[in-house]
């Protein structure tokens, strides 16, 4: 596995270019430019660099994905509390009791159609914490194709890049 040369936002329809600049100071530091993403510091370290493309993935779901939720909530007439956003292996989202919102920076990576669909998904959670058929009948009312987009949902899980979720680190020891 290496670095990536590109980050493929299919949600947001961007296309960022990598662009690595070794240099000798121990920090990773980031910049934008159109959709240039210069990666400047030692690259020695992989796993650091990779680390800082995280942040990175979180912060664009924090600045994407936040008002995304906020939208599709008020199009379906729902109020939850907090929403955080990670990098988790397993989901895509959850929704508590307490009405706090989780998603996955991952999303970025979904064609925006099953953004939609998983928002949709927590969203009712709020009205049903469970997945009953009432919980189904109100996902069905603003996603009609709901059974088609969870069954796409899986496979594109499994055609997120690798650097997401694979630590350098990890590879030492195999
Ligand atoms: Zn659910």
């Amino acid at each position: 596995m290496d670095l990536p040369e590109s980050i493929d936002f299919s949600a947001l329809g961007q296309k960022w270019a990598l662009d690595y600049q070794p240099s000798s100071l121990s920090r990773i530091q980031l910049s934008e430019q159109g959709f240039m993403l210069t990666v400047t510091g030692g690259m020695g370290d992989k796993e650091q660099v990779r680390q800082a493309l995280l942040a990175w993935v979180k912060k664009k779901g924090r600045q994407h994905l936040k008002p995304w939720l906020a939208d599709v909530a008020q199009d379906m007439g729902l109020s939850y509390g907090s929403v955080a956003i990670r990098l988790q292996k397993r989901r895509w989202g959850s929704c508590s009791a307490k009405r706090n919102i989780n998603l996955n920076a991952g999303l970025l990576f979904l064609p925006d159609f099953l953004v939609r669909h998983v928002l949709i998904h927590e969203l009712t959670h709020l009205k049903h914490l469970n997945h009953s058929p009432a919980f189904w009948q109100d996902v069905k009312r603003f996603d009609t194709n709901y059974k088609e987009n969870r069954k796409l949902l899986q496979q594109y899980g499994l055609k997120l890049p690798m650097w997401l979720h694979q630590s350098f680190d990890d590879n030492l020891h195999k």
